[in-house]
């Protein structure tokens, strides 16, 4: 079995989430005795290390046009490069690139897509994946019978194996269309730390009364080096732009640590939310639902709770 993964990159870099997508894709190649290579579109850093990560080779495309990411452009080359490599597995992030790209590029090639993968097909017989369905509070097992297969897998799912080794550079001679976008200009979002690639989030609530209390989150946020993120009616409120809000309607992330301050619970919220690895809880109700999916809980007010926080923090990291 021929693996293809996609490597998405943002500001020169290559995103985290690529990285678990081409250490999944190197697991399933071993599983069947091949070798797992790589497409890129553009030239971000470090991708003959992508090496370590088990990939053997990478097919480069480079071209002025591929700079801001049009789905339709992208699944035509990526498409073009699974033919003529053979691959048949071919392997993205379900990050928002990947969402965007990976049904498109099953269409084209006729595979069955698993979207939302969370492990390795089970060995031997059918190709069968793990995936989330219901926001992340159930799994579903799905088999894929097509011959190709396309499988985006869930950021932060999947640990990184990092082995060692060095992947050869190709390029890539692809047709590449007009984009059927153009991207006029950009704008940093809030936060220093993208909230989907981000390790640690810290998000607060209504229980923090008004937008003039966020000092101290953004404080917290920094020195643990987290993302921000809110509840949706503290970004219906615009008290933080809707580019923060979690949940079930806002955006879904996996982090290894999730602190949420002020914030009740509620399923909404927990969809986007509970496939994190750690969750810390701050709310001064001990009946609030929250705890209920907490790592960590503590009762008491934010704001005595959270400036304690900080000044801990703080001594830990001198
Ligand atoms: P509240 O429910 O008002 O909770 C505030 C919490 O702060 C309380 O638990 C309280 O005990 C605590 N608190 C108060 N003061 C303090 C203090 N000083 N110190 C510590 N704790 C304190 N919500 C989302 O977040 N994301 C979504 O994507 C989302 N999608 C939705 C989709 C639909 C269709 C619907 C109907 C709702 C959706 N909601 C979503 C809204 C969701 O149902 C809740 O209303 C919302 O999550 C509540 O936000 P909150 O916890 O910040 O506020």
């Amino acid at each position: 079995m021929s693996v293809l993964v996609f490597i998405d990159h943002i500001d020169g870099h290559i995103k985290k989430a690529s990285l678990e997508a081409a250490s999944y894709g190197a697991q399933l190649a071993a599983q069947s005795g091949t070798s797992a290579e790589a497409i890129v579109l553009g030239n971000p850093e470090g991708l003959s290390d992508l090496g370590k990560y088990g990939i053997t080779k990478v097919h480069q495309v480079q071209d002025g046009s591929l700079a801001a990411i049009d789905a339709q452009v992208y699944a035509k080359i990526i498409a073009a490069a699974a033919e003529q490599t053979g691959a048949n597995v071919i392997v993205f992030s379900n990050n928002s690139s990947g969402k965007a790209i990976a049904p498109r590029v099953s269409v084209r090639l006729k595979a069955g897509l698993v979207s939302g993968a969370t492990a390795l097909p089970e060995a031997g017989g059918a190709f069968t994946v793990r995936k989330n369905v219901f926001s992340g509070k159930a799994f579903a097992q799905v088999s894929v019978k097509t011959e190709r297969k396309v499988i985006a897998l869930n950021p932060n799912a999947f640990a990184i194996a990092e082995k060692g080794g060095t992947a050869e550079v190709v390029p890539f001679s692809a047709t590449v269309d007009a984009p059927r976008i153009k991207v006029t200009g950009s704008t940093k979002t809030s936060g220093k730390v993208a909230l989907t690639e981000a390790d640690v989030v810290v998000s607060a609530g209504r229980g923090l009364k008004g937008p003039e209390n966020w000092k101290m989150v953004e404080e917290l946020a920094d020195v643990l080096g987290a993302a921000l993120a809110c509840s949706r009616p503290v970004a219906d409120a615009h008290w933080r732009p809707h580019n923060e809000h979690v949940g079930q309607t806002g955006v879904a992330i996996a982090p290894n640590l999730y602190i949420a301050i002020g914030i009740s619970g509620a399923i909404q919220h927990l969809a986007g939310v509970n496939r994190s690895k750690t969750i810390v809880v701050i709310n001064k109700d001990p009946e609030a639902p929250f705890f209920k999916a907490a790592d960590y809980g503590i009762v008491g007010d934010a704001f005595e709770v959270v400036p304690k926080m900080l000044e801990a923090v703080r001594k830990v990291k001198g």
